[in-house]
């Protein structure tokens, strides 16, 4: 067998090996082969970045103008653009996702920087109205090193949600791809390169979070930690950082509810559950895993669903035709089918799927049949935990009041999904409901425009939109005095 291909890591505008020396094979979940070897990175070389980083925020990124910041920042967005196919086939090769879906988001990404680039020098202070003899004014300024740490499912997408306002705002960025995925950011630092930004302002380390995570946490000169991914890596991060007062904003799991009306326009509805649940193989933070019908409907409407999603085509994430693809990594694929035999023992009724799908082209990779549970209660762990995967827990309701009780009944509010053809009902439900977006008649969109984050276990801190940015600034207030003399030193007042 050919010899793998070893990726280098991106620091201080070099490209370099790991200290450790040492490498782990990063696989194709299509072929449960290894295609390429990625550097272990451990403490040192995640000093080695952050320092990097440290460096070029005191030199010439936090100095540089923003309107020159921008310029570098849409040079990047449009490298993106030229370069989308090259790093579309790469995320198939390390993720499984759809090739065809991977067309879109790469397409769509650029538009987180050239959205921040537009808002970089267009944070102003403001003059407050100062009751003493003074000028009191604000400014927002960057905090400094920023690490960014970016989970498996959505590599591109969810580095570039944190790049993006972390370097609008004047910070610079060590980020920490998963180690199932880090080829792609890495890709992408080539662009960095030719995009002209300055060494040491965007650095990629890669490897295990333990190993070379944590001390990018922990790190003295670390200022902000950005994290995506499940709740118990968040909430320990959390108290990582908190041992030196360090700001984070935490992107965490779910298990969020799709609830259907039985006044709902049933084919929308089905293909919005559909989408919400078995999208990008259920791996998505935002995934509908819980749909909750209205009695009335119930029957008919598991039947249409379960029709449509028998339909879709599980296979090669390369072949334009295909609509499921494989689960991105053997852990993933492992806990899964895990979560699908409890769902049994806990006598939830299998009306889908419920294992691999006998087909010659899925035989070799991390592949599981679109997976559909009836008779499921809010109680059990199905309903309760996230699985993150294609396995959907249908619940049955009758009324408005119970439907919101138990979508809230849940640690987790990252999304909702209502559909109804009733607008007072939908606007009374996105009122009710305990969730960082609540998608009326639609799922599973995300915009750079609109804010994206969680309520409760789901997280802190909100990505997109005017709100992202000020996630990577603070503010300063700067006195001037106008008063004639210092009067008494002992007395404030
Ligand atoms: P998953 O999304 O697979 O459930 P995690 O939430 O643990 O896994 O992983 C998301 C990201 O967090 C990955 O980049 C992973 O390497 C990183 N990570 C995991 N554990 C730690 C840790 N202790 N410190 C820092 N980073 C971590």
């Amino acid at each position: 067998m050919a010899e793998l291909e070893r990726l280098k890591m991106y620091i201080g505008g070099q490209w370099v090996e790991p200290c450790s020396g040492a490498y782990f094979e990063t696989v194709d979940p299509f072929t449960a082969r290894p295609w390429a070897l990625v550097p272990r990175g451990n403490a040192e070389d995640a000093d080695r970045a952050v320092r990097a980083a440290h460096a070029a925020f005191k030199g010439p990124w936090r100095t540089m103008h923003p309107s020159k910041r921008a310029k570098i920042l849409h040079r990047f967005a449009s490298l993106i653009e030229d370069h989308a196919l090259a790093l579309a086939e790469i995320e198939v090769r390390d993720n499984g996702r759809l090739l065809a879906e991977m067309h879109h988001q790469i397409a769509y990404i650029p538009n987180w920087y050239h959205y921040y680039a537009g808002l970089a020098d267009k944070i102003e202070g403001v003059v407050h109205p100062c009751d003493k003899p003074a000028l009191s004014y604000s400014r927002h300024e960057p905090l400094g090193v920023c690490v960014g740490i970016v989970p498996w499912n959505a590599p591109l997408l969810l580095f570039s949600l944190k790049a993006a306002p972390a370097l609008a705002a004047g910070n610079t960025l060590v980020m920490k791809p998963a180690e199932h995925t880090s080829a792609t950011a890495l890709k992408l630092m080539e662009l960095v390169e030719k995009a002209g930004f300055p060494e040491g302002v965007v650095n990629v380390v890669t490897g295990y979070g333990r190993e070379v995570g944590e001390p990018l946490v922990t790190h003295p000169l670390t200022r902000h930690v950005g994290f995506t991914g499940s709740t118990a890596t968040g909430a320990h991060l959390y108290s990582l950082a908190a041992r030196d007062v360090k700001r984070v904003s935490l992107e965490l799991g779910g298990k969020s509810p799709n609830i259907v009306f039985d006044d709902a326009a049933i084919d929308d509805a089905v293909r919005g559950v559909v989408g919400g649940i078995f999208g990008a193989t259920g791996q998505t933070c935002i995934a509908g895993s819980r749909l909750l019908v209205q009695r009335k409907i119930h029957d008919q409407f598991v039947d249409k669903l379960s029709a449509f999603t028998a339909s879709a085509r599980v296979g090669d994430p390369r072949k334009r035709e295909t609509q499921i693809g494989p689960i991105a990594n053997q852990m993933q694929y492992d806990k899964v089918l895990g979560y699908i035999d409890i769902a049994r023992q806990e006598g939830a009724e299998l009306v889908l799927g419920g294992g691999r799908p006998d087909l010659e082209e899925t035989s070799q990779g991390y592949f599981i049949s679109p997976t559909i549970f009836t008779g499921v209660n809010n109680t059990m762990r199905i309903a309760r935990e996230e699985v993150f995967g294609p396995v959907l827990s249908t619940i049955v309701f009758d009324e408005v009041e119970e439907a919101v009780d138990i979508a809230n009944d849940s640690e987790f509010g990252l999304a909702a999904g209502v559909w109804t053809s009733d607008m007072k009902r939908a606007l009374r439900m996105s009122d009710l409901l305990e969730a960082g977006s609540v998608w009326i008649n639609t799922y599973r969109d995300i915009s750079y425009t609109t804010p994206f984050g969680g309520y409760k276990k789901s997280g802190i801190g909100r990505e997109n939109g005017v709100e992202g940015i000020r996630e990577y600034l603070q503010t300063k207030a700067v006195w001037i005095s106008t008063a004639d003399e210092i009067k008494n030193p002992f007395v404030i007042g």
